[in-house]
């Protein structure tokens, strides 16, 4: 796989990382297995959070007998409730890392002023004082704004920052690319799959073959995914222009109001799946009643009593970093979900 080189800080990696927020999905067991394959085949950065459950310790602990030149990135979020809080789960990630040192360590979904606000009051000097003492090496940032990023990185604090990045999501380029190499900062694709909703993954990972665009780390769960995302990237065969249309086709359909199953609007005080919900709406909403869609609506059934709940406060869109009309389409569900069992397609 190629070598790329993270900005300005000299640490070299493979261009695969591995994403590491479906580790949840699977065992510890199957977590060792999985990283294990992922190490054989020259994947050397491993990016995490605090807030992915377990996924730190189950990285923790199946990288703890892997080599020097493992790279790990994680962050947290706890800095929106100031610096105690950023404190304890920084410590927390290194208990749970087995690391005594970080290699890549940050501030999660800083997507709005207000986000870059709590960050600079405290919490970024907190770092800085672990980073002189040897518990972390670089200092990073993410978030889905790129305006956001930019004036962030502009004030030369951050070594790597992490954003969504992909054929639906190509804002970065305006911009937020270039104040990073400017600036020397090394960047770190999220959602490179536009959180999975992309069906054609090959396609969708080969897009970044006409970039320099940094590492990028598709969420991975399986051996499978594992060695097939190896391939691509060791193929490193750009898109045709066949391909291209194909992708940029896909795309437009799906259009820019789509979940991206992140879960920062969560959780609903009415217990309300949201990623579900929005999942469930995509495969459903203004398509025709079909055995896959009669099956899909069997699924969401379940949740209707709570659907019902929804008080429609709109929490759950201030939360969400792309502003998804969540409350509309959760009335949208209801009413197909009510009147999808009059379909004979419906047992
Ligand atoms: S608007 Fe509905 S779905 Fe969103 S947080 Fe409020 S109750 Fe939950
Ligand atoms: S509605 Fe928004 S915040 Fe919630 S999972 Fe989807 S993209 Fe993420």
């Amino acid at each position: 796989m190629k070598i790329i080189t993270l900005g300005n800080t000299g640490i070299q990696t493979a261009e695969l990382g591995f994403g590491a927020m479906y580790l949840p999905r699977v065992s510890f067991k199957k977590a060792e297995h999985i990283i294990k394959r992922a190490l054989e085949l020259g994947i050397t950065y491993f990016d995490t959070a605090a807030a992915y459950q377990d996924s730190e310790e189950k990285l923790g602990s199946a990288l703890a007998s892997a080599p020097v030149s493992v790279v790990i990135a994680s962050r947290s979020m706890a800095y929106k409730m100031g610096v105690d809080a950023f404190r304890q789960e920084f410590e927390q990630s290194l208990r749970r890392l087995r690391r005594e040192r970080i290699d890549f360590y940050g501030f999660h979904a800083v997507n709005q002023p207000p986000d870059l606000a709590n960050v600079l009051a405290g919490p970024l000097d907190f770092l800085r004082e672990q980073q002189e003492q040897g518990k972390v090496r670089h200092i990073a940032i993410t978030g889905h704004n790129p305006v956001t990023l930019r004036e962030a990185l502009q004030r030369g604090a951050f070594a790597m920052a992490m954003f969504p990045f992909n054929v639906i999501e190509q804002e970065p380029l305006h911009g937020l690319f270039d104040t990073a190499r400017e600036k020397g900062v090394a960047t770190s694709i999220m959602k490179p799959l536009a959180g999975g909703v992309l069906e054609h993954k090959a396609l969708a990972l080969r897009f970044f073959f006409s970039f320099c665009a940094g590492v990028i780390t598709p969420g991975m769960a399986s051996v499978e995914e594992v060695e097939k995302n190896v391939h691509i990237f060791e193929e490193r065969r750009q898109l045709t222009a066949s391909e291209q249309q194909q992708l940029e086709e896909e795309a437009a359909a799906l259009g820019k109001e789509f979940c991206r199953r992140c879960s920062y609007c969560m959780p609903c005080e009415q217990g309300i799946m949201i990623p579900f919900v929005h999942m469930i709406h995509m495969k459903c909403w203004g398509k025709p009643m079909d055995d896959e869609v009669a099956y899909t609506l069997q699924l969401g059934k379940r949740m209707l009593p709570a659907l019902e709940q929804c008080t429609a406060c709109g929490k759950c869109v201030e939360k969400c970093p792309y502003n998804i009309p969540t409350p509309q389409r959760v009335r949208e569900l209801v009413g197909l979900l009510k009147s999808a069992s009059d379909s004979p397609h419906f047992p």
